[in-house]
């Protein structure tokens, strides 16, 4: 699947997400993956690798991926990963390295909610608290621009010059949230703190979308139920909202008619991510 359709954006989305079975987005713009499924071949491309949590359906590709990228001399990716799971995801790669007889190299970054790591000068990622069953974080992608001081808007050009040439601060910066993605969580990851479900652009899992498994099954799983998301409409405040990880006890052809409610609950536009590679992003649903 390849998106380009949000207005206002001016970077576009690849991937696909079936929920248990793969997980795979990548931002080509910007060189990122967030989660890497199986490790498809177009993800080689990335040259930063943020994975929200270790279940194999998320980051199960990694080692593939970095051995290809060696394959074609590429340089070692980033690999950001939540901070307690770093220790174990090492070992794993490692443990590749006598097994194929070459060592798998990357730049294994731990990372921790409040932090933030630069993908490309004034372009941040920006891990979250999220609430699954292993450690895990969601990320928004933000970017950082220096705008003039408000006080200084009819300030003569001259007058900007000198402050500048003084040392003073002409321009402060203004922070403008692109992306965010949750990977797998509970919805109380909302209630921790919803500013990141502002970004212009929000991929949430909603894996369950009707009664066609028990609830508690959904939550024992770490898992969003479409009837969480309902609850917290109000707290999407951004442009577009894209749901995902859509588990497999529904039919992709049901799944805009079972969306229309929280469509109708949100102030932005709604959109489903394919279930499959070759699928099409399904939106704005009305
Ligand atoms: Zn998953
Ligand atoms: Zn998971």
């Amino acid at each position: 699947m390849t998106f380009s359709g949000f207005s206002g954006c001016d970077f576009h989305l690849e991937g696909y997400s079936l929920g248990g079975i793969e997980t795979a987005i990548m931002v080509p713009q910007w060189k990122l993956a967030l989660d890497l499924g199986r490790g498809r071949r177009p993800f080689i491309r990335c040259d930063h690798i943020a994975l929200t949590h270790t279940h194999m359906d998320h980051a199960g590709g990694l080692a593939y991926v970095l051995s290809l990228r060696q394959l074609f001399r590429m340089k070692p990716p980033k690999v950001y990963v939540p901070s307690r799971a770093a220790d174990s995801l090492r070992a794993m790669l490692d443990a590749w390295g006598p097994l194929q007889r070459h060592e798998l190299v990357c730049d294994l970054v731990p990372v921790e909610p409040g932090e933030r790591y630069e993908l490309r000068k004034g372009l941040w990622l920006e891990p979250f608290r999220t609430r699954h069953v292993l450690p895990s974080v969601g990320y928004t992608v933000t970017r950082e621009t220096e705008k003039l001081r408000p006080e200084l808007a009819d300030a003569p050009r001259e007058e900007i010059v000198r402050l500048r040439e003084s040392g003073a601060p002409v321009t402060r910066p203004i922070r403008d949230r692109l992306l965010s993605f949750t990977g797998d969580t509970l919805p109380e990851a909302l209630d921790d703190d919803a500013g990141w479900a502002s970004a212009r652009v929000v991929i949430h899992e909603a894996t369950f979308l009707d009664d066609s498994k028990p609830y508690e099954a959904c939550r024992a799983g770490g898992h969003t139920h479409l009837r969480d998301l309902m609850e917290r409409a109000h707290l999407f405040t951004g442009d577009h909202v894209v749901l995902s990880h859509f588990s497999q006890v529904h039919r992709w052809r049901d799944i805009p008619g079972l969306l229309r409610p929280f469509a109708q609950q949100i102030s932005g536009a709604l959109y489903a991510l394919p279930t499959i590679e070759a699928g099409e992003m399904v939106g704005p649903i009305e």
